[in-house]
């Protein structure tokens, strides 16, 4: 396991005690994960500006970011759409 982690082909997620494929391995990069805590989906996501602005916000405090993986709890859209209903 841990080498598919240091291979960024799959990422942990502290929160869940989980190891999630990542879907997109080509490329090092910094994720954001959004966790529905309805049905256990998980998406990855990959926005450039988050990753900055952390890493901003540690370099002001002298902190270097390594991983800057952020994990969102909440319910995704099909959890949502169950709710109106
Ligand atoms: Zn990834
Ligand atoms: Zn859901």
């Amino acid at each position: 396991m841990d080498f598919l982690l240091k291979q960024g082909l799959v990422h942990k997620l502290e929160s869940l005690h989980a190891y999630v494929g990542c879907t997109h391995p080509d490329h090092p990069h910094a994720s954001q994960f959004l966790i529905c805590d309805g049905c256990g989906e998980v998406t990855e996501v990959e926005n450039a500006r988050v990753a900055e602005s952390l890493r901003d916000a540690g370099q002001a405090l002298g902190f270097r970011a390594k991983r800057p993986i952020v994990e969102v709890l909440g319910t995704c859209a099909q959890c949502n759409a169950k709710r109106d209903e």
